[in-house]
C-alpha cells in the first residue's frame, strides 16, 4: 500500500542520512585529533575543552586505608566506602549506597542539590562500622566524582563551567563545586574532607589502571558520553604550571561537545538539539549517548506515524511526548529475538499505548533501533580512533605493537549489547588486522567510584 511505501521511504532516507562508511569515520577521527590539538594549544581553542585534571600520577597499587567516594553524574548518584590494602593488597572491602536525584533538584538551586547529596552521605556515614572509623582528630577523606565540565584549579577544587545531561542549575555555574559540597556537608554535620575532585572518565582511568597496567584511555557511555587519556605534558602548550615528575597529565576531553561537519546529522538531530536544555552544545553526545538514543528513535517514529499513518489514522498521543521512549526500552526492542517480536509489541503498547501492531510494523521499529544504535556506536568508535591517533598508537610499531587498554564504563556500554559489539567491531575494522589485537576494551565496572577513592588516597593530607 502507499502507506507502507511512504513509511519505507522515510526509513530509507533516515538510513542514508545516518550512514557512517569507514571513510567518513576516518574523517571524524581525524577531526577529533585536530580538535584535541587545538584544545590543548589554548584555553577555548576548540569545542573540545581538553581539561587539565591535575592528575599526573595514576594509582600504583600502594594506596592504603579507608576512603570514601561520591559519584554524581547523571540520574543516580552513589556513595562508596572503600578499604585499600596497600602494596599488592588490592581492594579489601567495598560497599555502596545508591539514590536517584529527584528531577526537581536537577533544575533547582545549588544549595538544594548539594544539601540532598550531603544528607545521603550523612546517612551512609552514620552506618559506618567501628572498624572503619578514623582515630580521634583524623578526618575522613573523599574522592568526589563530578561528571560535568569543570575548570579545575587544583586536584581538589574547580568551578562548574556548565551543565549537561538534563541538569540546569544556573546559580551553581562559576561556583567551586568542592566548596558547594563542603558547605553542604557542614550544614548536614558530615565531617569529611574532599581530597580529590575527578571527572568520571578520570575515575574510570584510575580505577582501570589499578587493575590493568596498560590502561591509557577511558571512555564513558552512560547517560552522556566523555573520554579521558594520559597525555605528555610537553604536548600541552596551554599548561604553564610545573612539569610533574611523571611528565604526564590526564586530560578530561569533554568529548561530548565535539562537533564536526563530518558528523551525519539529520533533521531529527537538529530538532532534538533545538528543543534541548543546551541547544548547540554536546552534539556528539546527543548522537551517541543513552539520554538521547531513545529520543531520536521517538522522533523518527513520530514522523512515520504522522506522514505514513502506520499506527492508524490518528497519531498516538504518547508518541508526541519528549523522552517517553527511553534507551533501555529501545535496547530491549532491538534485542528482541522472539519470532513475533513480542517484546517490541509489548513496549509499543506499554509505553506508547499503541496496541495490535503488525509484525511488519514491529520489524520497522527494530530496523530503526538498529540505524540509531549503529550510527552512535560507530561514531563512538571513530572518537576512540581519534584518541589513539593523537597518542600515536594507531600504527604498528617496530618490535610489535604496544598494548593499549581502553577502560569502558557506563550503563549504555554495559547493557546495550548490540551497541557495544558494534563499537568494538568498528574500531577493529578501522584499525586493521595488525593492530586490532593490541587495542583492548575492558569493562571497568564501577571504576569511576573506586578510581575516585584511589585518587583521594594518593592525594591524602595524611601522606
Ligand atoms: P550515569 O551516566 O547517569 O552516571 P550510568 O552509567 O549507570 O549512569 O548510565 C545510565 C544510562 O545508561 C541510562 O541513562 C541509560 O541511557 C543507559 N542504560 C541503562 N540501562 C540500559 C539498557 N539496558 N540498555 C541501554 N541503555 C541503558
Ligand atoms: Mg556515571
Amino acid at each position: 500500500s502507499s502507506k507502507w511505501a511512504r513509511a519505507m521511504a522515510i526509513l530509507r532516507e533516515f538510513e542514508e542520512k545516518c550512514g557512517t562508511p569507514d571513510a567518513k569515520l576516518k574523517q571524524v577521527a581525524d577531526a577529533m585529533t585536530v580538535e584535541m590539538h587545538a584544545g590543548l594549544a589554548s584555553e577555548g581553542g576548540s569545542k573540545l575543552k581538553m581539561l587539565i585534571t591535575y592528575v599526573d600520577n595514576l594509582p600504583t597499587g600502594d594506596e592504603a586505608g579507608v576512603f570514601y567516594a561520591l559519584d554524581l553524574g547523571g540520574t543516580n548518584f552513589r556513595v562508596l566506602r572503600v578499604q585499600l590494602g596497600g602494596k599488592d593488597g588490592g581492594i579489601v572491602h567495598q560497599e555502596f549506597a545508591e539514590a536517584s536525584i529527584p528531577p526537581n533538584l536537577m533544575v533547582g538551586t545549588s544549595e538544594a542539590l548539594f544539601d540532598y547529596i550531603a544528607a545521603e552521605l550523612a546517612k551512609f556515614v552514620a552506618e559506618e562500622e567501628e572498624k572503619f572509623q578514623k582515630p580521634p582528630g583524623k578526618q575522613r577523606e573523599l574522592g568526589f566524582t563530578f561528571s560535568f565540565p569543570v575548570m579545575q584549579t587544583s586536584i581538589n577544587s574547580g568551578t562548574i563551567m556548565r551543565w549537561t545531561k538534563g541538569f540546569s542549575i544556573d546559580d551553581a555555574v562559576g561556583q567551586d563545586v568542592v566548596g558547594e559540597l563542603t558547605k553542604a556537608m557542614k550544614r548536614k554535620g558530615v565531617d569529611m574532607r574532599v581530597s580529590a575532585l575527578v571527572n568520571d572518565t578520570v575515575g574510570t582511568l584510575a580505577g582501570g589502571k589499578y587493575t590493568h597496567n596498560d590502561v591509557a584511555v577511558a571512555v564513558i557511555l552512560g547517560t552522556g558520553t566523555n573520554a579521558a587519556y594520559v597525555e605528555r605534558v610537553q604536548a600541552i602548550p596551554k599548561w604553564h604550571g610545573p612539569v610533574p615528575k611523571s611528565g604526564e597529565m590526564v586530560i578530561n576531553m569533554e568529548w561530548g561537545n565535539f562537533r564536526s561537519s563530518h558528523l551525519p546529522l539529520t533533521q531529527y538531530d537538529h530538532a532534538l538539539d533545538t528543543n534541548s536544555l543546551n541547544p548547540g552544545d554536546q552534539i556528539f553526545e546527543k548522537m551517541t549517548s543513552g539520554m538521547y538514543l531513545g529520543e531520536i528513535l521517538r522522533r523518527v517514529l513520530l514522523r512515520v506515524a504522522e506522514e505514513a499513518g502506520i499506527f492508524g489514522d490518528e497519531v498516538p498521543p504518547k508518541l508526541k511526548s519528549p523522552f517517553v521512549l527511553r534507551t533501555p526500552d529501545m535496547s530491549a526492542m532491538h534485542h528482541d529475538t522472539s519470532s513475533d517480536l513480542r517484546v517490541v509489541g509489548d513496549k509499543l503498547k506499554d509505553i506508547l499505548e499503541i496496541s495490535n501492531t503488525s509484525l511488519k510494523t514491529r520489524r520497522l521499529v527494530v530496523e530503526l533501533c538498529n540505524i540509531v544504535a549503529t550510527r552512535g556506536a560507530r561514531l563512538a568508535a571513530a572518537g576512540v580512533l581519534g584518541i589513539l591517533k593523537k597518542m600515536g598508537r594507531d600504527t604498528p610499531r617496530q618490535g610489535g605493537p604496544e598494548k593499549t587498554v581502553v577502560a569502558m564504563d557506563g550503563g549504555l556500554y554495559e547493557h546495550y549489547t548490540e551497541y557495544r559489539t558494534c563499537l568494538e567491531n568498528t574500531l577493529k575494522e578501522l584499525l586493521g588486522d595488525e593492530l586490532a589485537t593490541s587495542i583492548v576494551f575492558e569493562h571497568s565496572n564501577d571504576g569511576s567510584g573506586i578510581g575516585a577513592a584511589l585518587l583521594a588516597a594518593s592525594n591524602s593530607m595524611y601522606l
